[in-house]
This record gives C-alpha cells, structure tokens and sequence, in this order.
C-alpha cells in the first residue's frame, strides 16, 4: 500500500498528528515544503505521501517514475488489480445512462443486479438463507447500517430492552462513532474513548498464536472461548444482548487470524440459544479474498448479517454492502417494513454499475478459485522463504490473504520492543525495494507486537508473487541485520 498506511497503523504515542512535536522517525517520507503545504489534509501534517500517477495490473506508477508492484492491493482492496478496461467502460456508460438518482424514489438496474448478484453468486459454494442487500459507500457505514438494522430488529418485535453489542478485541470495524464503538484497534480510539457507545463489550480474540495455552488443545481452547463468550452473554442477561460482532478472519488489527476449529459453530449455537444475532464483518476477509466468495465458507456457519466492502467494488468505486438474511428481513416485513435509516449516497448507481463490472470479472474469470489456487503458491513461498528466519514467529492465513507475525523470541513468543518499529521498517524497506506491503503495529493486544498482511490482486502472476515474497525477505534481512548487536 502506499505508505500512507503507516500513520493509521502507528500507536497513538507514535502518531505525528497527536504529538506535533516529535514526527516519525521510523519512516523516511519526503518532508511536506513549507512553502507547498498541500490543501488536502494528509493523514499526517508532516509526511506527504507518494504521488501515484498511473496504475495498471499489480502495478503502481508513482510520478518519479518509479514502478511499484501492488503486493497488499491498497488495504486488500484492489482484487482484479488497476487499471481495468472493461470496468471504466462499464462506470462510463452508467454515467451516460444515469449518474444520481435518489433511493426515496427511484432504483436504477445496476444496483438491482449487484444485488442479485452478491445473493446468487455462482463463486459462493455453501447454502446460506440472505434475502436482502444494503449498500452504503464505505465499510464503517456498512457496520453503523448492521448494527442499526439489528436493533431494529429487535426493537419492533417489542425487544427495547435488547442494547448491547458483544465484540472481540483487537478486532476492527470502522472510525464512524458506531462502528468504532465495537472496534479495539486501540490507537484509533484513544481521543474518543469517553464519548462512544456505552453499551459494548469485548471478550478475547481467537487468537491461538498468541493466546492459547501451550497445554491446550485446539478444541480446549475453542471450548475456553466459548465459555468466556456465554459467561460475557449471562453478565449483561442474554436477553439485552443484539448481537455478536466479530471477522472471520482478523485483518488489520493482528494480520490474517483465523479462529480455532470449531469456533464459529459454537458461536452459532450459543447465539441461537439466546436469540442473539450473528453479525459477521468480512470488509477485509470477504469477496473472495480468503479463496472463498464468502470468508465464513470455511467456517460451516452463517451469519444472520454479513457486511463486505473492500474487495466489492476492488478501489473502482467506494461502496460496501450489508448482505441481510431472511430472519432480519422477516423481523422488518413483520413491522414497520421500513429500514429506519438512510444516506444520500446509498446504492449509488455509478458505484453499484462499477461494482458490478467488478464482480462479473470475478465470476467470469473465476477469480475466487485463482486467489485460491495463488494462495497456495503464496503460503508455500512464505513458509520456504521465512520458516526458519529469527524474528518471524508466525506465518498464517487463508488464499491471497497472508501475514507474518514479528517477535522477539520465537520460543516465548514475545514481541519485539515497539520502540523498533520493525513492522513498519520491514514495510518501508521493501517499499524501497518496489513491493508496497500493508504493515501493522499493536499485533498482540493493541500495542504490542508487529505484523506485515500481504494481499495482492487476484490476478497476480506466479512471477510477481515471487517477486513479492523475495523483496519481502530482502526487506526482512535488512531489518534483522539492523538488530545485530542491539541489546533488547
Ligand atoms: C476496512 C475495514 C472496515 C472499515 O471500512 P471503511 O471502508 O474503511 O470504513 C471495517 N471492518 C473491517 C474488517 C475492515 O477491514
């Protein structure tokens, strides 16, 4: 990603916007001239990011003419890649049939479609029961949109009482106040944390790298969260309880984390004991990413909301969807038969008519199955190249959607000292070398720990993969190299 990712990643303790007085020196970005301070508020007052003046495929063009190859797809948002043909012709004969129409009154076939196709997609294998779609332009909209319609839900079925919202830590699920609200991603919400929506919770992550017990099991381990989960229900009284948040697969906050085996059908299970919704967040891990249409696939389990977005429109258009299952529906058909919400830019066509160009790519192409298939490639180049390399204790995740976890000691797992920034010095070294990657600090539990999430297009060649997965190593060695000798 372009390294404008450092800044969102670093702790709050790091961050130039919070503390003015001491920028970054982690990162080695042009300083913004005094006398050409930008309009556009960057994420920091002191870097300015790169200038990207063209893209195409897994490649960006920045304006000095350097090549950089996409290896992280932005955010893991760029799934076919840039620059694609067929989709500019697709946004550009919506505009000319219609660029804005208002959902009050009107609906425009493109979003009719895009909403046919996310429920009928001939790439998603497993039986699910969804009825309806809401699309909202960014993913945190998407949680906001979910989380209200669930409350909803319970609210016209005479269930007020219903107001809690159970999330995981290190898990993230947007920067609007609501979406934030249920997010741990610690950093983020520091300036804040007094001001969000009192009634959340948090139980553990599923996060057996870092949290189960060298004597545990899986499926001890599984069984542990499950009773950490059902005892959180009992302390607030199930019956207040609207529903469980959490991501198939963790993105952002601790880099590519699959839950243990078992776990999401005992989630389910225990949900539909307390009548409580099952809300998953695939913004990151979904649309195919993870070599499944859906992340939860391969979790034998379905969720009774879903919200997807950045794979959805792959960075042609921002949109996001919330996919919205029968039982929800029926709630509302039983009620006002109104969604009591609404933005001015919901299912906007342009948006809808891009992403639909998108998503018929990946059907037709079959993409799903390449991440697949490529990801299979990926792992093993990974697990070849830094199986035996000191700092990296763990390699993990799902299709084209893989991190590395940094520590200091592979036997106790221990973190490197934050003050290294080795995350984001690997990040910034193979950013050097021409492979942008998307770095992550506070892997552990918000503050502590580095990762570094790999997630190129779909349609990356074997060559560029290979590519990525050498300059990352190139990257790595020169960030090891620089602890020689440092007493930590
Ligand atoms: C990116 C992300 C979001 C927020 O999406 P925005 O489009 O940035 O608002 C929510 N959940 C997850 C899991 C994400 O990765």
């Amino acid at each position: 990603m372009a390294p404008s990712a450092i800044v969102e990643t670093t702790s709050y303790a790091n961050n130039p916007i919070l503390t003015p007085t001491e920028p970054s020196t982690a990162i080695s970005k042009t300083p913004i001239l005094e006398s050409a301070s930008p309009s556009l508020l960057h994420r920091s007052l002191f870097e300015q990011p790169q200038t990207v003046s063209s893209a195409s495929g897994s490649y960006l063009t920045l304006h000095d003419g350097r090549q950089i190859l996409d290896g992280c797809g932005g955010a893991a948002v760029a799934c076919i890649g840039h620059g694609n043909e067929e989709v500019m012709a697709a946004t550009m004969a919506q505009m000319r049939k219609v660029s804005y129409v208002h959902t009050l009154s009107y609906t425009v076939d493109a979003a009719e479609e895009l909403a046919h196709l996310l429920l009928h997609n001939p790439s998603s294998t497993n039986a699910h029961d969804f009825e309806k779609v809401y699309f909202v332009s960014s993913g945190s909209e998407a949680n906001d949109a979910a989380m209200k319609l669930s409350r909803q839900f319970f609210f016209e079925q005479g269930q007020s009482q219903r107001k809690y919202f159970v999330a995981r830590r290190q898990a993230y699920h947007g920067n609007t106040i609501g979406a934030m609200s249920v997010s741990s991603f610690v950093a983020r919400k520091i300036p804040y944390e007094d001001m969000l929506l009192p009634y959340v919770s948090f139980v553990s992550p599923a996060y057996a790298y870092q949290y189960a017990q060298a004597s545990e099991s899986e499926a001890q381990y599984c069984a542990r969260l499950i009773a950490e989960l059902e005892a959180e229900f009992l302390r607030l009284g199930p019956e207040n309880v609207i529903s469980f948040i959490a991501e198939p697969v963790v993105g952002a906050t601790s880099g590519c984390v699959a839950s243990p085996r078992g776990y999401f059908p005992a989630v389910r299970k225990l949900c539909d004991k307390y009548g409580i919704l099952l809300h998953l967040d695939e913004i990151m891990c979904g649309m195919g990413r993870t070599g499944t249409y859906f992340a939860f696939e391969q979790e034998e389990v379905v969720p009774d909301v879903v919200v997807v977005g950045k794979g959805l429109g792959g960075g042609y258009a921002p949109i996001a969807a919330v996919v919205i299952s029968r039982k929800i529906v029926d709630g509302l058909r039983s009620g006002s038969s109104v969604f009591n919400h609404g933005h001015t830019y919901q299912a906007h066509p342009v948006a809808c008519a891009t992403a639909l160009a998108v998503q018929r790519i990946v059907s037709r192409e079959r993409l799903v199955q390449r991440c697949a298939k490529m990801g299979q490639l990926l792992e093993r180049l990974l697990r070849e190249t830094f199986g035996e390399s000191k700092y990296v204790g763990d390699i993990r995740g799902r299709g084209l959607f893989w991190a590395l976890e940094f520590v200091k000691d592979k036997a106790t797992k221990s973190p490197l000292p934050k003050a290294i920034g080795f995350g984001l010095g690997v990040q910034q070294a193979a950013f050097d070398l021409g492979v942008a990657l998307y770095p992550g600090g506070g892997t552990v539990d918000g503050v502590n720990g580095d990762h570094v999430l790999i997630a190129p297009p779909y349609i990356v060649s074997e060559a560029d993969l290979t590519t990525i997965v050498r300059v990352l190593k190139e990257a790595y060695d020169l960030k090891a190299k620089s602890l020689e000798g440092l007493d930590f």
